[in-house]
Order: C-alpha cells, then structure tokens, then sequence
C-alpha cells in the first residue's frame, strides 16, 4: 500500500532557534523527510535564526550534518539532500535586541503562507512574537509555533497565553505536544470513531479500568537542570498522558475539526477529579548497580544530593461524567525504566455469566494500543483451548502490527515532527493544543504538587532498568488489579 502524498502550497519557514538542539535533532531531519516524500514546494523557504553567526552556506553545512546525524540517509534520500539544502537560508538574528530583524523582513516577503517556529525557550516567546509583529513579518494568516513547557503552572501559562494573545490570534498560535503527531495516537480516534464495534461499550458499563504507561529507559541525560525543576509531573503528565487521556476519554466531536476535538478534550480535562494523595506514588531512579559512571542516580545526575523532584509518577484519577463514573484511570510515567514503551491499555469488564466456568488468568478482553515501539493495537479475546476433553477456555491476542498490516507505510511512520510541521503549514490546528486546554491541565496539575510540596513528600527511591517503585504496584494491588505493558 503506498499513501497519498499531497503537496502543501508554497512557504516560508523561520525557525527561531534554528541552531538548537531540537532543530538538529527534529525540525531540520523532518523537513528533510517530508521534502523527499515529495509534500515540500521546491520553492520553500526554510530560515534559520538565532544569534550565532552562520552565512547561508555555512548554515546548509550545519543542517547537511544534523540530517546525516538524525535522519537514517538512504542513497536514495541522500541524492536528495542538495536539492533540499537549496531551500534554506540563516539570518544571525537577536531576538531580544534589533540585530538581524530587517534583514529578516526582507526574506520573509510575498503571498505565501508564513510560520515562525519559536524553537526556544519560552522566556523569549515575548519578544519573538513583538519583534514579528513591529519589523511588519506579521499577517493575519501568518502562524507560530510553540514549543513545550507551555508554562510550569497555570498563572505561568496564562501569562504566556496572555503574552501571545497580544500579538496574534488563537487561530493563529500551534502549541505543540509532539504526542499528538505520533499515528497512533490518530489511530485511537479511527478507532474509537471510525468502528461501530467499540463506541457502544466505551463506558464505565463495560470498561473496568483504563492504564496508560509512557516508561523511557534514558535518565535526565544533559536536561538535569530543567528538568530537577520540572519533574515528571510537569515534564510528561500534565502534557503527553494527559492528552493522552483526553483523546481515550473524550465524547465523538461532532466533525474532526479542530474546535470540535479540542472542545471535548477540554471537557474531559475539566471532569477530572482531584487526586487523592494516597493515589500518587512519586520515585526517584537510583544508579545503575553495574554502571554508576555511565547511569548515574537520579540526583547525581541533576547534581542535587538532596533533590526531591520525581522522575516517576503513578496515579489514579476518575473522570466525572456519566460516561466514565466508576472506571478508574491510572497513569504512570518515568525514566531508566526497564523498557521505552508508551501503552494503552482499555481493559474491559468479564462476561457478566461464566457459563464455563472461571477462565485461568486474565481479562477475557484488553484493548491495547502500542504507541512506540512496533506501533500497533492488539485485542484479546478468549477462545476455547484446542483438543479434546472438555470446554477450556484460553485467551490470545488479535494482533495489528502496522509494521505488518501496512507494509513499508507501516513500518516507517511519518515522525510526530513531520506530521505536525505539515499541518501548520496546512493551518490545521486540530492537533494542537488550544490554551485553555493548556490552562485547564495546569489548573489540574497545580494542587497535586502543592500537595506534596506542603507534605514535604520525597520521592520513592527505585532500581535503575527495572519498573519503578513498588509502591506503585501496591496502588494497583489495592484494587486487585495490575499494571501491564512493561516487564523486567
Ligand atoms: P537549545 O539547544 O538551547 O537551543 C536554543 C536556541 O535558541 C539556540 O538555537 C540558540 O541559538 C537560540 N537562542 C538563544 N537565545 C537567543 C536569542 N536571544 N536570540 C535568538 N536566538 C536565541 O534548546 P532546544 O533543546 O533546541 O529547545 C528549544 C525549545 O524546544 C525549548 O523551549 C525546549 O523546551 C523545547 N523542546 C526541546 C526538545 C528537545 O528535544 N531539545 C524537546 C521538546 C521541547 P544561539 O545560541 O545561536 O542564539
């Protein structure tokens, strides 16, 4: 099966911040894919800006490298990249002072569509937004990206908001949560909605519980100064599970359109209950036993020896509509975990009458969805046991691998990047978040962690390359219930 590749109209691209870390490793190797694939203009303009000083040759040699480095060149690809290379250009620029705007203006011109990545930190979304705005870049189809943290908690992110709203539109601003662009997580709508099997029992009537797991297996690597004030709470719940948990949860939008979706996600972010402190277990990664020098601890690696920030979380949360009352939710995140796996899981209720009997084991039916790695999403059932003697009962997976389902379309995805960069370009902002979806989560967020800021919490120490906290699994256990997806 090969998929439709529609070109998108022509464009100018300034990514602010177009020397990052994320440019390398992200923007610059997603272009590149999506020019291959065919969807780029081959007169797209693609600007790099920050304050380092490249001419527009030295600028292609700093991007040739990142591609080489991020994007698995094939000959084919690679007979490419020189045409691709042709398309961009750098602009030294200050985006706190007026170095490099003029001469920017001049390059950003004609009527075309026009996107201002802000690949930098947030306390210079102020100044970019101003700075588009006064040197004339700014129209009113022109957009910006921006990227996470949206915020470190409500009044921070509705400062932010406030600032952006001065400057453009709602329609006009793509917050990007790169979940969102991942195919599976679009695949949960088709599912859900696409299928006349599974909406009837998407309810507490039928579902018992619903788990999602987001386990990485890197530690806070060079991030350790972020992210010991960010923790996994602010770092991955309050925006990849919980989008996660909205697109699982939320009632059929009316249309897949942008508004439509984001209203019912914000619906479901409003309906969630307050967590219960009982319900949270925070942990904290020790060094790996074999391998302190290359895994060290969690607060060796943020340099903090008394740090009490979480690279772990696990809770359960309900959800307060008639829809959901009853089924618990529980969400857990962490890092140097035993495995990097991001999982769904809808686990639904037994058979109101075992007419055979009790079945060995498990749930008779799980709905998972696999996200990374080997996107997919496999159904259990249960079937009889084959062979004579007697009605036993067993339970198997239905197994869809898009890697196998698909063919080359499945095995190689286009990235959340690619995805998402196109669809600015496109203005489509349904996955994006809106923000007061970003404020909504935040104003979830921000009582759970004054909680434990008031108790003095301290985060459970857990085992480098296993799978977190006991505690953890004591919250399941609790409700004789327990977590799937990862396995030491
Ligand atoms: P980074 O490597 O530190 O890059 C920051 C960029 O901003 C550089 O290109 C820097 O270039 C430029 N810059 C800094 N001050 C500037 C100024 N006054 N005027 C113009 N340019 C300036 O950061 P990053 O990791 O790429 O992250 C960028 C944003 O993406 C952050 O908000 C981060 O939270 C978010 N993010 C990053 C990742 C990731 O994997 N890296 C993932 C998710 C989200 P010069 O020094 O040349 O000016």
């Amino acid at each position: 099966m090969v998929s439709r590749v529609i070109p998108v109209e022509p464009f100018d691209l300034v990514i602010f911040g177009g020397t990052g870390d994320l440019t390398r490793r992200k923007i610059l190797p997603a272009l590149f894919r999506r020019y291959c694939a065919g969807q780029l203009p081959p007169t797209a303009r693609i600007i790099g800006a920050a304050r380092s000083e490249y001419d527009q040759a030295g600028y292609r040699d700093f991007a040739a490298i990142a591609i080489a480095e991020f994007s698995d060149l094939t000959p084919a690809s690679e007979a490419k990249l020189g045409r691709f290379l042709e398309c961009l250009d750098y602009v030294a620029i200050d985006a706190k002072g007026d170095r490099g705007w003029q001469e920017l203006a001049l390059k950003v011109t004609g009527n075309r569509v026009r996107a201002f990545y802000f690949s930098v930190g947030p306390g210079l979304f102020g100044a970019l937004a101003q700075r588009i705005q006064s040197s004339g870049m700014a129209n009113e189809t022109c957009r910006i990206v921006v990227e996470k943290p949206f915020g470190h908690d409500l009044a921070s992110a509705k400062a932010l908001n406030k600032t952006l709203a001065a400057y453009f539109d709602e329609g006009q601003i793509y917050r990007i949560d790169h979940y969102l662009g991942k195919e599976t997580v679009q695949n949960l709508m088709a599912v859900r909605f696409g299928n006349v099997l599974f909406e009837p029992l998407w309810n507490s009537n039928y579902v018992d519980h619903i788990q999602i797991t987001v386990a990485e297996t890197v530690g806070v690597g060079g991030r350790g100064g972020y992210y010991d004030k960010a923790g996994a709470m602010r770092d991955m719940m309050q925006n990849h599970l919980m989008q996660l948990l909205c697109l699982i949860a939320m009632e059929p939008p009316a249309k897949f359109e942008p508004d439509s979706v984001r209203d019912e996600k914000l619906k479901v972010i409003r309906a969630l209950e307050p967590v219960e402190p009982h319900h949270i277990v925070r942990g904290q990664y020790l060094a790996n036993a074999d391998d302190k020098d290359e895994h060290p601890s969690y607060r060796e690696a943020v340099g903090d020896p008394r740090s009490s920030t979480e690279s772990y979380i696990a809770l359960k949360t309900h959800i307060s509509t008639w829809r959901w009352a009853g089924t618990p939710f529980y969400l857990r995140t962490g890092k140097r975990l035993v495995a990097r796996s991001s999982v769904i899981n809808v686990v639904f209720k037994e058979v109101p009458h075992a007419i055979f009997g009790q079945v060995a084991g498990d749930y008779a039916n799980i709905l998972t969805i696999r996200l990374q790695p080997d996107e997919g999403i496999t159904m259990t059932v249960t079937i009889k046991e084959p062979g004579p003697g007697g009605m036993r009962l067993m339970h198997v997976p239905l197994d869809m691998s898009f890697a196998e389902a698909l063919g080359p379309d499945g095995e190689n995805p286009p990235d959340a990047y690619e995805r998402l960069i196109m669809d600015v370009i496109r203005g489509n902002q349904t996955l994006f978040m809106r923000g007061d979806e970003v404020e909504a989560a935040w104003a979830w967020t921000d009582p759970v962690i004054a909680g434990w800021q008031a108790r003095g919490d301290v985060p459970k120490p857990y085992d480098s390359g296993a799978i977190g906290p006991g505690d953890a699994d004591q919250l399941m256990a609790r409700d004789n219930r327990e977590w799937r997806g990862i396995k030491p």
